[in-house]
C-alpha cells in the first residue's frame, strides 16, 4: 500500500510529477483498498477498474514524456451515484434505475474529467439522496469506517466512507438538506455544500431542484478547495447557474483570519437531545477561532425550529413532481407484463420504488393537493422567505455562523428503523440551510471518548465559501483531527 493517507491533492501530484510512485500504482491503491475493506464498509456501488486504469496509463505515459500534469490529473475519485456518468450504471441508490445506463456525464463529472480526475467507482446513497444514513439505499447499507456498526450518516454516505477509507481521495456528492455536510461529520472528512447556482446541476438526479446543490468531500479543506476551482462557474445546460468569477479558493484560503466575526446561533445549542459531548466539541473548536484571532459572538436565528418542517414540506412536494418520470416507459425498472398503461404506472413504480420513496411521494402530494396547498406548501414557502430574511440579519452583523451538524454520534445501524421520522430530526441542524441557498462547510471538530467523530460547520452568505474555506483551512492548520484515520485502515495489511 502506498502510505498517502496524509497527503493532499498537491502532494500527490507532486510525488507523480517527481516519479515518486506511478499513476498505475496510484489507481491500483485505491482498487485494492477497495478490494480489502468495501467487503465490510460497502462504499461502492459500482467499480470501474478497467476504464480507470486505462486513464492511468495515459497520464503515465505523459509523465514519462515529461509533459506537466494539471492539479487533479491522475487523482483518483469516487461519485454519488446520483450523478449521470455516460456508459456507466447510475442507480441513484435506487431499484428503479438499477439498470439505467445515462446516454451523457453530468456537468460536474465532465468538469472534473477534463481535469484529468480518475473516476474509479459510484458510491452508495439513500435513494435519491432521501435520508440521513444510507440505510435507506435500495441496495445495502454503508457502514461508518470508524465503527462498522454504524451508520456513516447520509445521504452521500458511500462518499463520505470512501473519503474516509481513502478509497479514492475525494468525492463528488450532493446536499439538498445535509447530505454532504452530515456524512461528511459522522465519517471525519471536509465537505462543502455550496451556494445554490455556484456549480451545475446539469445531470445530477434531481431530489428537489430548488434545494439541490453539488460539492465536494475530500480529506481535508484544502483539496475540497482546490476541486471547487474546476466545478464552480456558469454552466449553459444548468440555468439557476450563475455567471460571476470564481474565486481562486486555493490562493484566498491562505488569506489571514484575523477578525473574523463568528456568530454561535444560541437556538441551536438549546435544542433537546443535543449530545453533550457534540455540545462541547463545538464550543471548544469556537474557543480555536477565538484563539487564531476571530471574534465569537451569540446570535439569533429565531425561526431555526421551523426549519426542519420547511424544508422537509418543500422537499417532499418537489420530489412528487420530480419523480413522477420514473413511469415504467422512459427510464430503468419497468413492469413489462401488466396489461394496461394505469397497471404498468402502478406495478412498476410499487416494485421499484423503495418505502422511504413512496412515503415522499405520498407525503408530496398530499401537501401539494387542493385544500391543503394553503396549509402546507404555501407556508413552508413562506417560512422559507423568513429563514432567508432571518440569515440575512444574522450575516450585518457576523462574517460567518459556526454551528454544529449532527445532535448526535454516529447512530447503529437499524436504530431508526421503525421510526422514519426519528431519523428526519437528525437534519435538525442541517437542512434550515439549504431553503437559504447559503453554502456551508462541514470539518472535523474533535472525537467522543468513545473515538468517533465529531463535525462542525461554517456557513456564510450567498457566494463566501472562499471565507468559509479561509477558516476551515486555517483551524486545519492548527488542529490535527482530520488525520486521524479510522483503525480499519492501518489493520488493513493483516
Ligand atoms: N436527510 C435529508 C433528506 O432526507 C438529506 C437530503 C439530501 O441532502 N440529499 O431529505
Amino acid at each position: 500500500m502506498l502510505k498517502i493517507e496524509n497527503f493532499t491533492i498537491q502532494e500527490i501530484h507532486d510525488a507523480l510529477s517527481n516519479r515518486d510512485f506511478s499513476c498505475t500504482e496510484l489507481v491500483n491503491d485505491s482498487l485494492e483498498r477497495i478490494e480489502k475493506l468495501d467487503k465490510k464498509i460497502r462504499a461502492f456501488i459500482n467499480v470501474t477498474p478497467e476504464s480507470a486504469l486505462l486513464k492511468a496509463a495515459s497520464v503515465d505515459s505523459k509523465i514519462s514524456k515529461k509533459i506537466a500534469l494539471k492539479p487533479l490529473e491522475g487523482i483518483p475519485y469516487s461519485a454519488k451515484d446520483v450523478f449521470c456518468t455516460k456508459g456507466i450504471v447510475t442507480t441513484a441508490g435506487s431499484r428503479i434505475l438499477e439498470n439505467f445506463i445515462p446516454p451523457y456525464d453530468a456537468t460536474v463529472i465532465r468538469n472534473i474529467d477534463e481535469a484529468g480526475a480518475i473516476l474509479i467507482g459510484k458510491t452508495n446513497c439513500d435513494p435519491f439522496g432521501f435520508g440521513s444514513s444510507t440505510e435507506n439505499s435500495g441496495f445495502f447499507p454503508t457502514h461508518n469506517p470508524y465503527d462498522i456498526e454504524r451508520v456513516p450518516g447520509g445521504s452521500s454516505g458511500g462518499s463520505a466512507a470512501a473519503v474516509a477509507s481513502r478509497m479514492g481521495v475525494f468525492s463528488i456528492a450532493e446536499d439538498t438538506g445535509g447530505s454532504i455536510r452530515y456524512p461528511s461529520a459522522l465519517c471525519n472528512v471536509s465537505g462543502i455544500k455550496v451556494t445554490y447556482g455556484r456549480v451545475s446541476r446539469h445531470g445530477a438526479i434531481a431530489y428537489g431542484s430548488s434545494l439541490d446543490t453539488v460539492g465536494h468531500m475530500a480529506r481535508n479543506v484544502e483539496d475540497v478547495a482546490l476541486i471547487m476551482k474546476y466545478t464552480a462557474g456558469h454552466d449553459r445546460y444548468d440555468s439557476t447557474t450563475v455567471d460571476i468569477g470564481v474565486p481562486e479558493y486555493s490562493k484566498e484560503m491562505k488569506h489571514s483570519i484575523q477578525g473574523v466575526q463568528i456568530g454561535l446561533p444560541k437556538e441551536y445549542f438549546q435544542v433537546k437531545g443535543f449530545d453533550l459531548e457534540v455540545k462541547r466539541t463545538v464550543l471548544e473548536a469556537a474557543d480555536t477561532f477565538d484563539n487564531l484571532g476571530c471574534h465569537i459572538e451569540e446570535i439569533s436565528l429565531p425561526h431555526s425550529e421551523y426549519a426542519i418542517a420547511a424544508y422537509y414540506l418543500s422537499a417532499i412536494s418537489e420530489v412528487s413532481a420530480n419523480l413522477a418520470r420514473y413511469d415504467g416507459i422512459r427510464f430503468g425498472y419497468s413492469k413489462t407484463d401488466a396489461k394496461t398503461l394505469d397497471e404498468l404506472y402502478a406495478l412498476t413504480r410499487s416494485d421499484g420504488f423503495e418505502d422511504e420513496v413512496k412515503r415522499r411521494i405520498m407525503l408530496g402530494t398530499f401537501a401539494l393537493s387542493a385544500g391543503y396547498y394553503d396549509a402546507y406548501y404555501k407556508k413552508a414557502m413562506q417560512m422559507r422567505t423568513l429563514l432567508k430574511g432571518e440569515i440575512d440579519e444574522a450575516f450585518k452583523r457576523v462574517d460567518i455562523i459556526l454551528a454544529p451538524v449532527a445532535p448526535k454520534l454516529a447512530f447503529k445501524i437499524g436504530e431508526h428503523e421503525n421510526d422514519p421520522l426519528s431519523m428526519w430530526l437528525e437534519d435538525i441542524f442541517t437542512n434550515g440551510l439549504n431553503p437559504t441557498g447559503c453554502p456551508g462547510l462541514a470539518i472535523p471538530a474533535g472525537f467522543s471518548k468513545s473515538k468517533l467523530p465529531i463535525g462542525m460547520q461554517l456557513i456564510g452568505p450567498h457566494f463566501s465559501e472562499h471565507l468559509l474555506f479561509r477558516l476551515g483551512y486555517h483551524f486545519q492548520n492548527s488542529t490535527n483531527f482530520h488525520e486521524i484515520f479510522p483503525d480499519i485502515l492501518e489493520n488493513m495489511e493483516e
